[in-house]
C-alpha cells in the first residue's frame, strides 16, 4: 500500500474515534505513531487467558511479586511468563494489558 493510502485510512479510522477537531491538526507522522502505539499496546484478554495459571505452592513461598512487592501465599493464583518470572494473575493481567514484557527482566512476550 503506498504511504498516501495508507495515510489516508489512517485518518479515516482515526476520526472516527475522534472529534473530528482533533484529528485534523495530525499529521502522518502523528497518525503512524498512534498506530504503532495502538499495536504496541498490551495483550488482549485471549492472550492474557492463553498464558495460564497455576497455584502456588510451598516452593514459590519465598518469592515476591515484583509489582505488588508483596509476599507469595500459599494456593495464591500465579502467573509464569517464558522468562521464568512469575507473579499474581491479578497484577500482571493488569500490567500484560498496557505493556507486552516483563516488568522485571523486560523480556517480550
Ligand atoms: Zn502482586
Ligand atoms: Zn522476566
Amino acid at each position: 500500500m503506498s504511504a498516501f493510502r495508507r495515510w489516508a485510512r489512517l485518518r479515516h479510522r482515526v476520526r472516527d474515534e475522534m472529534d473530528d477537531n482533533e484529528s485534523l491538526g495530525l499529521t502522518y507522522e502523528e497518525l503512524i505513531e498512534l498506530e504503532e502505539r495502538n499495536v504496541m499496546c498490551g495483550l488482549s484478554k485471549a492472550e492474557l487467558v492463553g498464558l495460564g495459571h497455576f497455584e502456588a505452592g510451598k516452593e514459590h513461598m519465598n518469592q515476591t511479586c515484583h509489582i505488588c512487592l508483596e509476599g507469595v501465599e500459599y494456593a495464591a493464583v500465579l502467573v509464569q511468563l517464558k522468562c521464568s518470572h512469575a507473579y499474581h494473575k491479578e497484577c500482571i493481567h493488569k500490567w500484560l494489558s498496557r505493556k507486552r514484557s516483563c516488568p522485571t527482566c523486560r523480556s517480550e512476550l
